[in-house]
């Protein structure tokens, strides 16, 4: 009897939830047989194992294999793992794959989200005391960790996806490494990652263990171009290969990897003019959503959870997804049979020696491609298109991403670290950067005032930190309301970040001479002779009209300009206004100047330079196609896209890529100087030549001084004895 007993007892706890208390749902019963096959759940007994005797794990799989899934499933149902009261962390290098992980957890677990199993970053916080397993981004916990250094509210910390290396990443690692000698005792580290680049993770935490997790996949048949094709037909061979897949495979949807916004749009564009060229019986329906990471979350569910039309006349009707890499890693896009891979991704490089920044679309690794081709092939068998020959793929990409924290400029990484506690310069990096770049970072910083002479974080420093977007655009927002225009230059700053700092982003590719010269005047109509920061507010307000009165289209038409940059921007003005509203210790708040004064632009362009002071370049007096950065005196010319003429002696730029400065504005220098007089000083004296007379000429004016006092106060050589 006693034995009958405990089978009735097992058996109803197999059928009650003990999370809810409630019996299991259909869907839970065919989820869990789904996991119980993948390869992570098929060796979770030894990955336990592994866990519980050693204090960092270092979990090596293919993608698809379960890792993000299954893992933090088993451990947080593991009694001795889970460690008393402590919670479990799962962490995502992006909001999207943070979403995407707890639902799908949430979902095999058969719990609501927000339970038992919980998602928290920027904007979104669905954790209760309660809650045991929390999925967070890199960022979020970096940001728990200022707040509580040992982070003891967690007994098991996982970090998935760290072979993608983002900056938050690399220094969670760096702050878990201290965590694993200061609490090896009740804490558990596990680091999970795709790639076989595991060396440096296993000699960077001592006394870790790998554990690889042989997996296998369906087929998946690589195929190459026969011919190179140039960088800029990439859009049209893509859209025409999306429809000789469209036309001529078995159903299956299709995911397409493109480095930047711009290229989503133009490719589709060109699939849908693609289509009209069919008889609408001789085609399945096609639809294509655009995924990337400035999108509304809504625009990007929407990607992600649209299913495939049905088919028509026994054509297959068929979802494209074209995505920036966002979709490279976590978010699973079901039914996804072919991608498209560009082999290209945006990246960002900075060059501390003329202070250039260089957002640019380039190839990516030969392991990124191997992880965008992982997408498929995970139900069934999958084709991967890569845009290039087999050759250059062999020969001219290079194995592993570099990590981004060795292309950064640290403003934002300096101070992370700062928040934390720690030195920038001492800090345990997995990987260093170069201490030039970190000194010219504090240097940089300490000319915004974010930290002080001491090296210490400042108020305006913590407030900078709480922005998610770069240092200067941050300390312009700051300072815009108390100036008067902070309506106004937050909607520049979002332009910028939908833009990546190239305004001509804006605008689709003008295709023929007469649209070339169109673009032309719209570009003079909306900037106003007052440059490309007027023309990206000018182009913005001019959308709301349009949103406002439901003529969107045909404004968009009109103007040649992609509908996809003021609608990101839009969204991340929302979420601007609503961080910059809640920081602590500044009253914040959306004010604009007069627009009927005649001073309007001038005023914002007054503005903008507080935070863009660093980023400021004067004319040659006898060459008007060069200009000298005032930062570092870097030669520099304008950008293709920018057209201002005549050329004005001095500018502001956003961007300055080596040898190009775009996103420029005419600026006059006595704006300069009077906004930050004792940083134009200084400049004068590190300068000589042009740029020194000018700001000779310039401070002169400002104060009322001789230019002979403004050099340096010492009387002209006379000629006695
Ligand atoms: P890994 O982290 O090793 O790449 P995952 O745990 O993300 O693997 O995925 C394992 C499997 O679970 C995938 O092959 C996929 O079939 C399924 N899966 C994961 N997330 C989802 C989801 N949101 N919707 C449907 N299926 C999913
Ligand atoms: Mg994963």
């Amino acid at each position: 009897p006693h034995h009958r007993l405990l089978v009735t007892m097992s058996s109803q706890e197999s059928t009650i939830n003990p999370r809810t208390n409630k019996p299991y749902s259909a869907n839970y019963y065919t989820q869990l047989k789904l996991a119980q096959a993948l390869p992570v759940s098929q060796h979770i007994d030894a990955l336990l194992k592994a866990i519980s005797e050693n204090v960092v794990t270092i979990v090596v799989a293919d993608t698809g294999s379960g890792k993000t899934t299954q893992l933090p499933k088993a451990i947080v149902l593991s009694e001795p793992l889970r460690k008393s009261e402590r919670k479990v962390v799962v962490t995502q290098p992006r909001r999207l794959a943070a979403d995407g992980t707890s639902k799908r957890i949430a979902e095999e677990l058969d719990v609501e989200l927000g339970d038992f199993v919980g998602v928290k970053y920027r904007g979104i916080n669905r954790v209760k005391p309660e809650t045991r397993l929390e999925v967070v981004t890199d960022g979020t916990l970096l940001a728990a960790a200022t707040r509580d250094p040992t982070l003891c509210q967690y007994g098991v910390i996982i970090v998935d996806e760290a072979h993608q290396h983002t900056t938050d990443t690399d220094l969670l690692l760096g702050l878990l490494k201290e965590l694993a000698q200061s609490r090896k005792d009740d804490l558990k580290i596990i680091i999970m990652s795709a790639t076989i680049d595991t060396e440096r993770f296993k000699n960077y935490f001592a006394g870790s263990v790998v554990m690889p997790v042989p997996g296998k996949a369906h087929e998946v048949d690589i195929r190459y171009l026969k011919k190179p094709v140039e960088e800029s037909r990439m859009d049209v061979k893509i859209a025409s290969l999306i429809l000789q897949i469209h036309l001529t495979e078995d159903t299956g949807n299709i995911l397409v990897f493109v480095p930047g916004v711009g290229l989503i749009d133009s490719i589709i564009t060109s699939v849908a003019n693609g289509l009209r060229e069919y008889a609408v019986d001789d085609v399945g329906e096609l639809d294509c959503y655009p995924l990337y990471g400035t999108q509304s979350s809504e625009e990007q569910d929407l990607a992600v959870e649209a299913v495939a039309p049905a088919s028509r006349n026994g054509k297959p009707g068929r979802k494209v997804v074209i995505s920036t890499n966002i979709a490279e890693t976590s978010v699973t896009l079901t039914g996804m049979v072919y991608v498209v891979d560009s082999l290209m991704m945006k990246s960002k490089e900075w060059n501390p020696r003329n202070e250039s920044q260089w957002l640019r679309a380039k190839d990516c690794s030969k392991a990124t491609a191997k992880q965008r081709a992982g997408r498929v092939g995970r139900t069934r068998p999958g084709i991967v298109y890569r845009m290039c020959t087999q050759e250059a793929f062999e020969t001219q990409l290079i194995e592993h991403a570099v990590p981004a924290i060795l292309s950064s400029d640290m403003l934002s990484e300096c101070v992370s670290i700062k928040k934390l506690g720690r030195d920038p310069l001492t800090f345990p990096y997995i990987e260093r950067p170069a201490s030039e770049t970190i000194a010219k970072a504090l240097g940089i910083l300490q000319q915004f005032g974010a930290i002080n002479v001491k090296g210490e974080l400042t108020t305006r420093g913590e407030q900078i930190g709480r922005l998610p977007i770069d240092v200067y655009p941050a300390a312009m927002l700051l300072d815009s309301a108390r100036i008067g225009c902070s309506d106004e230059i937050i909607t520049i700053v979002s332009m910028l970040e939908a833009t990546e700092g190239i305004p001509g982003q804006c605008f689709v590719r003008p295709k023929t001479k007469e649209e070339k010269a169109k673009l032309q005047r719209v570009k003079r109509h909306f900037s106003c002779r007052s440059g490309d920061h007027i023309m990206l507010l000018n182009i913005y307000m001019a959308w709301r009209t349009a949103e406002a009165t439901g003529t969107t289209e045909a404004f968009l038409l009109e103007n040649l300009l992609a509908g996809s940059v003021p609608r990101s921007a839009h969204t991340t003005r929302m979420q601007l206004v609503a961080m910059l509203t809640a920081l602590p210790e500044h009253e914040w708040k959306l004010v604009n100047p007069d627009p009927s004064h005649p001073e309007y632009y001038a005023y914002i362009m007054k503005g903008l330079s507080t935070g863009s002071f660093t980023r400021i370049a004067k004319r040659d007096p006898f060459d008007l196609k060069r200009y000298t950065t005032v930062s570092c005196g870097a030669e520099a010319e304008f950008a293709l896209d920018v057209d201002i003429s005549p050329a004005p002696e001095w500018v502001m730029y956003h961007e300055f890529t080596g040898s190009q400065i775009s996103c420029v504005s005419p600026i006059p220098a006595e704006h300069l100087i009077a906004t930050m007089p004792e940083y134009w000083r200084e400049a004068e004296l590190k300068h000589h030549g042009h740029v020194k007379d000018g700001l000779i000429k310039a401070i002169a004016k400002m104060t009322g001084q001789s230019e002979a006092v403004v050099r340096g106060g010492m009387p002209k050589p006379s000629s006695a004895p």
